[in-house]
């Protein structure tokens, strides 16, 4: 049993590269570790001399992201990514060189992450753009928004050493921007982590009232908790049910906080600040485990939640359920199996892979993955305060479709098979002459929705364009390439008439 897992991240202040060679060991491949120690020797030396805001020697951050990725266990080339993810922003050393010593799928990473750049806040224009870079990146490979997202929960336990203003606005794009992300990949632990760490700078006083709350709640509940898991694993041994893991766990403070302000700060009906999470090995046994504890301990009405039987719309599976104790003292209980704990935590790092020549990416089976890109970017939106008075709309109206080979391309709404024809390739779009929408064949001219798999029918004998597609394209390059090409065969056609009658 693997009780890494269920314990949770934290995050280094002072990481070495035994420490991260450690955790490797623990889940990788040798090859792997010996990659990941010359990643480090090489973003080390690429960073030699350079120094952090908190005056630390410049490599101790991606050492620090790197040892949150392998603490959740990511792919090893995310962690080996990692070490490396600001050397070609931040020193002399390029890509190219990143390419030819690591190959291509770790070069990949790093470009993604190089093409989201430093975020830096030049007014509305710019920070909508940067968002769409999130996207577009985040389409293309995932594993990007993951090494991302420690780099980020880095910077924010550093944020002490930066000036206020700064503090703010990346405390605020955090909870805004990346913790919903985080949240619709099923990534709780990221969640948790961005949310809390922005909180203490975005509210620095409402978080300081609910941290006393959780704190005392902590304590007048910690001594009998101790004593229901003792219970517990006597009466899960004594009826033979397989546990893997009984611990408390405590509820992370934004969500808290969201929970107060909903209840109006009645403390007394919160009743999962502190939990009993039980880890078994299979459906079966959660709800085994329900019946064991509903024997023990009465429920409340109506707090019994499967989860299980319907999943929450982010993925989540656990059995709920609320009891009175001993001396009517009021405990949640969540009963889930490893998978669906390390699926609610780590989401997206622990599955849906499919692998061919170009890397991993979210397999066949998420297809709708374009339509869940396409949702979170509104909820997103939605969010933001103040969005009606940006103004934007070539951000706002986005959609995001397939070619069969299941890559990502975003488009604007109500883009055609033209404009997508035109995205893959000039020659495509050229000799463009049909297009299957989800495997139907459909008009030229037709919308394209998120979540569609597009296919082009070429035809080679194609002489070009057609002028009439001018009239529905959406994208300025069709239009450009579609410009170009009926003025280069205007002048071909000219050529040919003028040679003629030379002749
Ligand atoms: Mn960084």
């Amino acid at each position: 049993m693997d009780k890494f897992l269920f314990s949770q991240v934290n995050i280094p202040t002072k990481a070495t590269i035994e420490d991260l060679v450690e955790n490797l060991k623990k889940y990788c491949q040798p090859t792997d570790v010996e990659t990941a120690q010359l990643a480090y020797d090489f973003a080390s030396k690429a960073h030699a001399g350079q120094f952090r805001k908190s005056g630390e020697p410049y490599i101790l951050h991606p050492l620090c992201v790197a040892h949150i990725l392998s603490q959740i266990q990511a792919e090893p080339n995310i962690v080996i990514a990692s070490l490396m993810h600001d050397v070609p922003e931040d020193t002399e050393i390029t890509l190219e060189e990143i390419e030819k010593n690591f190959g291509s799928d770790i070069a990949n990473m790093i470009r993604g992450i190089t093409k989201l750049g430093k975020l830096k806040y030049r007014g509305v224009e710019r920070y909508i753009e940067n968002l769409r870079k999130l996207f577009v990146a985040m389409a293309e490979d995932i594993r990007v928004m993951i090494i991302k997202f420690a780099d980020r929960v880095h910077n924010l336990s550093t944020l002490e050493s930066l000036p206020e203003k700064k503090r703010e606005r990346i405390a605020l794009e955090s909870l805004e921007i990346y913790a919903p992300i985080a949240n619709r990949l099923g990534m709780g632990e990221f969640k948790g982590l961005l949310e809390d760490l922005s909180f203490k700078y975005v509210k620095p006083k409402d978080f300081q009232r609910v941290k006393a709350i959780r704190d005392q709640n902590i304590s007048e509940k910690n001594v009998y908790l101790d004593k229901i898991i003792k219970t517990m694993e006597t009466e899960l041994k004594g009826a033979d049910i397989n546990y893997l893991d009984i611990h408390g766990r405590e509820k992370q403070l934004y969500s808290l906080y969201q929970k107060l302000l909903k209840k109006n700060w009645e403390v007394s009906n919160i009743y999962d600040i502190v939990a009993v999470r039980v880890i078994v090995k299979d459906v079966g046994d959660c709800y085994a485990c329900l019946g064991i504890i509903h024997k023990l301990w009465r429920p409340l009405k109506g707090r019994i939640k499967d989860y299980i039987a319907q999943p929450k719309p982010n993925g989540y599976q656990s059995l709920h359920t609320t009891v009175f104790c001993d001396d009517g003292k009021i405990v949640e209980f969540q009963i889930r199996t490893k998978e669906m704990h390390q699926e609610a935590e780590f989401g997206i790092t622990a599955s849906h892979w499919t692998y061919d020549e170009r890397g991993p990416r979210p397999s066949k089976k998420d297809l709708n993955w374009a339509k869940e890109l396409a949702k979170m970017q509104q909820e997103i939106l939605n969010n933001i305060k103040d969005l009606e008075e940006m103004k934007v709309d070539f951000f706002h109206n986005h959609i995001f479709v397939f070619t069969p080979k299941g890559d990502v391309i975003d488009l604007p709404e109500d883009a055609t098979p033209v404009d997508f024809a035109y995205h893959i390739h000039t020659e495509v779009g050229n000799k463009c002459n049909g297009a299957k929408v989800n495997d139907q064949m459909v008009s030229l001219d037709s919308f394209l929705k998120s979540g569609d798999v597009v296919e082009i029918v070429t035809d080679k004998n194609r002489k070009g364009p057609s002028q009439d597609w001018l009239k529905f394209v959406k994208t300025h390059a069709a239009k450009n390439h579609i410009k170009a090409q009926l003025n280069s065969s205007k002048i071909t056609w000219i050529k040919n008439l003028f040679e003629k009658k030379i002749k």
